[in-house]
């Protein structure tokens, strides 16, 4: 029987809720679905951590066959099939981990039904015995991720990927998926042509991750606004992208000298290494990895919550993509990356250096003059992303650095002119470096040797900082005022604009650095319900990390972090409210939900009698003193020492109780505090009165004239 649309959407968003426990479809999830349930071929684009996976799960779980899915990395493998295992969901992966008995393994469960969907690497799934075999059994849908793989305009090509096509011809009748977080528009299209996908309709969702704040500084005192960083996001895990295998390892080194759990991942690292120190980070043994690009395209953690480039990345793809690994459960994230001229020589010089052809030379560099303006931009730094993905718009995102903290501007021509005259009387000789030390007078030893002091211009540029000037040098160079030749070991030359600049024919604008200060923000003190929330989900991750070590699995395949904050914040108490948790679909509910309640219950309960036992114990001193009994008295009633008995009446008399504490204490006794409280300056601290009285008095007397002396001043 054909259901309707209604029908069909309503089928769809109940399976969203019991398998995931997800409310609601997100994006065009929900229309990529049911393209593919109609039989057709799509090509998904849609961001890192946007849903993709989704897309072809759900369909799995709707039809009677299997749903093939390639997927070039092992680790992203393992992770999906524990994950969608972790939903009762039957998920198995061939690749060339397995030993033959685990193959066969696999294959059984393939042979009764029992396998809904198959991960496979391109390389086992092009071979003609897969082929054969598949033919023979019931497919429902061939997915393939990392899409952009197949192409050679794409940012990764992997010949392997063409071969993918004599396994779609054996599958005739079955619809494709591809997809990819990362293609411009001539890799789309390649994609759908190197796959000879029948007229496919290819499903673009915004780029943006509206999660993700993005800043970005110049790269002077690199290491303290990491540390400055690191500090405001304390236990926080997160990468930092290095350019090169040494400065991962120094860096990692540094950082564990400061104290934090750090470790270095590059290439060169054995296999069994880089495993060990994914795993870790997996599991939140480990906070921060400083890598080279080799370390995440496997990596399907949920709760990185920030990424820092400590140099920049060759082109705006590959920043994207990186910073993309942030963030994944959609709770907030950060994206810090350093820039610096040193860093776009480095890469000048490998792309001149390198064998390709002269075409694909030029286009690696308008790649990194492109990462360059983005690291320059004074206008939304997310829209000048948007946009070189093909995606125009021009509302700020209001989660950038320029839409929170928009740069000053004003007129630069002073002070161009003072870098052009400068510039020019050294002959056009000078690196960046240099150029500034002559503008600053900092009477380097080379300046010396080079009679650069003797310029009619040296120190006219004294009054601005170091970091001040390379900001605006920079600005100069990106508007065309100075050039920096590559060529010549990077020195600073005129150009064409610059007589006009000097003439004062132009108004240029340049804007003010941006303050260093926002990147280590202040962070406020929770408030009482926030600590209070805080606490639950300290309790609940604790449940969490030994439930995941019982099933040896990572944390976040229990639940994500995002879940569990859900839960700290809604305090469910009964398994009905739970199931309104997004992201706690039936099997969870089953398999956890009494474990979850029992903590929460307990941790309530806690509370309370914490509570209680605080406020009653200073109650019941006070009616026994009521009732005539001398405070000696009540801490042998009480079983307490006399010194508490004195603490609960001295806080319900600051809480305003009538209570005559003055009763307890003698004439010469109060002179005496009374005079150590003004040799003191006045303070409210009674160890440091006591230091100023003469002969002994009891802790708690001191404490009972201070708190009368402090009523009668606020009166
Ligand atoms: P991608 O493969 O695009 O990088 P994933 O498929 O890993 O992204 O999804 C990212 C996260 O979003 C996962 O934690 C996933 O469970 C979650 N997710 C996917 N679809 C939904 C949805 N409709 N509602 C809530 N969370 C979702
Ligand atoms: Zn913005």
């Amino acid at each position: 029987m054909q259901t309707s649309k209604q029908e069909l959407d309503q089928q769809l968003t109940e399976k969203l809720k019991s398998v995931f426990g997800f409310d609601s479809f997100r994006g065009n999830q929900l229309e990529i679905i049911k393209h593919t349930l109609h039989g057709h071929d799509g090509l998904v684009i849609m961001p890192t951590g946007g849903g993709k996976s989704m897309c072809y799960q759900l369909p799995a779980l709707m039809g009677q066959g299997l749903t093939i899915v390639v997927s070039p990395l092992i680790a992203l493998m393992t992770d999906q099939v524990t994950n969608l295992r972790s939903y009762n969901i039957g998920a198995n992966y061939i690749n060339s981990t397995l030993s033959n008995a685990q193959k066969r393994e696999v294959f059984q469960s393939i042979e009764n039904g029992k396998t809904k969907l198959l991960y496979i690497s391109p390389e086992k799934a092009v071979m003609p015995r897969f082929i054969q075999y598949i033919q023979t059994k019931q497919v429902d849908l061939v997915a393939i991720d990392e899409a952009h793989c197949v192409s050679i305009w794409g940012n990764d090509f992997r010949p392997v990927y063409t071969q993918l096509i004599s396994l779609l011809q054996a599958l005739p009748a079955i619809p494709v998926m591809a997809l990819t977080a990362t293609a411009d528009r001539a890799t789309q299209v390649d994609i759908c042509q190197k796959l000879k996908m029948k007229t496919p309709r290819i499903f673009i969702s915004s780029f943006e991750r509206k999660n993700i704040h993005i800043l970005v500084r110049p790269a002077q005192g690199r290491l303290q606004q990491v540390l400055a960083f690191i500090k405001q996001h304390r236990g926080q895990a997160g990468i930092i992208y290095c350019l090169s295998r040494k400065s991962t390892e120094e860096l990692a080194l540094k950082l564990r000298n400061a104290g934090l759990r750090a470790a270095h991942y590059h290439a060169e690292l054995s296999s069994s290494e880089r495993e060990k120190i994914q795993h870790a980070f997996q599991r939140d043994e480990l906070q921060i990895v400083c890598a080279t690009i080799a370390f995440g395209m496997g990596i399907d953690k949920s709760n990185i919550r920030w990424v820092i480039h400590y140099n920049l990345p060759k082109n705006i793809e590959s920043y994207y993509q990186e910073i993309g690994r942030a963030g994944r459960d959609g709770s907030p994230a950060e994206a810090l990356l350093f820039y610096n001229f040193h860093d776009i020589s480095i890469f000048r010089r490998f792309i001149d250096e390198s064998e390709a052809d002269s075409d694909f030379k030029n286009v690696q560099h308008q790649k990194l003059d492109r990462i360059w303006e983005f690291t320059q931009a004074t206008n939304c730094r997310t829209n000048l992303i948007l946009n070189y993905f093909g995606e125009y718009r021009d509302k700020p995102c209001m989660h950038c650095d320029i839409c929170t903290h928009p740069p000053q501007g004003f007129n630069g021509n002073t002070l161009t002119q003072k870098a052009l005259k400068t510039c020019i009387e050294a002959g056009q000789n000078l690196t960046l470096p240099m150029l500034i030390d002559v503008l600053r007078a900092s009477g380097r030893k080379e300046i010396y040797s080079e009679n650069l002091h003797k310029l009619s211009n040296y120190g006219s540029g004294r009054e601005l900082s170091r970091n001040d000037w390379i900001h605006y040098l920079t600005q100069m160079i990106n508007q065309g005022f100075i050039m920096i030749d590559y060529t010549k070991h990077s020195i600073l030359k005129c150009t064409t604009l610059s007589q006009d600049a000097l003439d004062g024919k132009l108004n240029i604008k340049l804007t003010k650095p941006i303050d260093p200060k926002f990147i280590i923000r202040e962070v406020k003190p929770p408030g009482k319900n926030e600590e209070f929330n805080n606490n639950l989900l300290n309790d609940l991750k604790k449940w969490r990390r030994e439930q995941a070590a019982e099933e040896n699995v990572p944390a976040y395949i229990v639940l994500t972090d995002r879940v569990l904050k859900e839960i700290a914040t809604r305090r469910p108490t009964t398994l009905l409210d739970l199931i309104n948790i997004s992201g706690i679909g039936d099997h969870k509910l089953e398999k956890y939900g009494k474990a979850i309640i029992k903590n929460i219950q307990e941790f309530i309960q806690h509370q309370e009698i914490l509570k209680n036992v605080k406020g009653q114990s200073s109650l019941e001193s006070f009616y026994l003193l009521k009732e005539g009994y001398h405070p000696k008295d009540i801490a042998q009633i009480k079983g307490i020492k006399l010194d508490r008995v004195f603490d609960h009446l001295i806080d319900l008399y600051k809480k305003g109780e009538d209570i005559d504490l003055q009763q307890f204490i003698s004439e010469p006794i109060m002179h005496e505090v009374v005079e150590g409280w003004r040799f003191s300056g006045g303070s409210f601290d009674p160890a440091v009165v006591a230091e100023f009285i003469q002969s002994p008095v009891p802790m708690h007397q001191i404490k009972i004239v201070l708190s009368i002396i402090r009523k009668q001043k606020s009166f």
